[in-house]
């Protein structure tokens, strides 16, 4: 089944979201040799980002200028989106599963009596396209059979962006839509520190959870984090005792993450964590319970009081 893809291009922080890499890697799997088109939408300061996504392996990139569009509301989008697949007749089409994504994705399911299938992971291709997606929070993995047209959203970071420039093959053709004035629309944008980029990018994380107890064992987690060149992360436990806030919080309602190394500290491995560190190329965990589930998901485990093992690891 080589179908051609349309991938939708969302922004974080004014530049190109890394889903949007995540999702041509994606498509790469799922089209074979088929037509991968990105569909860019927003004003000038969006020009040079859907010219760069030529050298990223997309093979055109529909480029929707109007300043209304770059703010990417979901009410602008749709029929723009809409417009796009009744005009290109994609096989798929293709969100990454975050916030706006899965808005657009599902009231596009709604309004063109599409079928969606969300939050993917794993793609096969047999006679049909066979994709593994995550439910009831990570728990199961549901295989299922797709036809097309389909709406498919993947779970950040399943795939690997490839940062690296490619030879440009495509071409950008720019349009310039007529945009109604949204029945609503954002009036401000204030920045809030989260630390949210910082963990998503980490290379190294040391996340400490309930177990680190107070202040003191959670500093010794942030020391630990700062002598490896690392950024610190959180569980809801150690939320929940106070010693930190939820910004750097892992997990089902926190970041997903991928970093070379993950070093749980006081964390039980409970699945609404562990969905976060899936990605995560090696997992060591500390904790002073034997039986800690936690041990089931990591490559080293070190049985041990936090408190010890903490200064003696970052003295090694
Ligand atoms: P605990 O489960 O209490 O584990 C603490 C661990 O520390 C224990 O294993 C203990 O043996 C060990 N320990 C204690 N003292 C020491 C010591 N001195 N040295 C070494 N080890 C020690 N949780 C998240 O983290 N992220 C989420 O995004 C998230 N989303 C959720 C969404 C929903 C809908 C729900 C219901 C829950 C969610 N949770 C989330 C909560 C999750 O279920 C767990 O409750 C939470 O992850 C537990 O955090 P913890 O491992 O730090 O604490």
């Amino acid at each position: 089944m080589d179908g051609k893809i349309v991938i939708i291009a969302e922004k974080r922080r004014e530049k190109l979201h890394p889903v949007t890499l995540e999702c041509i890697e994606a498509a790469k799997e799922i089209s074979g040799t088929g037509e991968i088109i990105v569909l860019v939408f927003g004003d000038e300061e969006e020009e040079e980002l859907a010219e760069n996504l030529l050298y990223q392996d997309a093979d055109r990139v529909l480029y929707m200028k109007n300043s209304r569009l770059s703010r990417l509301e979901s009410e602008s989008l749709l029929p723009l989106i809409q417009q796009t697949v009744e005009a290109e007749q994609p096989s798929f089409l293709l969100f990454g599963q975050t916030d706006l994504g899965k808005n657009l994705a599902a009231a596009l399911s709604e309004k063109i009596n599409l079928p969606l299938v969300s939050n993917i992971v794993e793609v096969e291709k047999t006679n049909a396209l066979l994709v593994t997606r995550q439910i009831l929070s990570g728990n199961v993995l549901e295989k299922v059979e797709t036809n097309t047209p389909c709406i498919l959203s993947i779970k950040q970071k399943a795939w690997k962006a490839n940062n690296r420039l490619q030879e440009k093959k495509g071409k950008l053709e720019t349009i310039h839509p007529t945009v109604k004035q949204p029945s609503f629309s954002l009036v401000r944008l204030e920045k809030k520190h989260t630390g949210k980029e910082e963990l998503a990018n980490a290379k190294v994380i040391a996340a400490a959870g309930r177990g680190v107890q107070n202040e003191k064992g959670y500093s010794l987690v942030q020391e630990l984090a700062k002598t490896l060149k690392g950024t610190v992360g959180v569980s809801r436990g150690a939320v929940e005792i106070g010693v930190c806030d939820a910004a750097n919080q892992i997990g089902q309602t926190g970041e997903t993450v991928a970093p070379k190394m993950y070093i749980a500290c006081g964390i039980s491995g409970a699945i609404q964590h562990l969905v976060g560190v899936t990605a995560a190329e090696m997992i060591i965990a500390i904790n002073n319970d034997a039986e800690a589930p936690i041990f089931q998901n990591a490559d080293y485990g070190i049985i041990g009081d936090v408190f010890e093992v903490l200064p003696l690891l970052k003295k090694e």
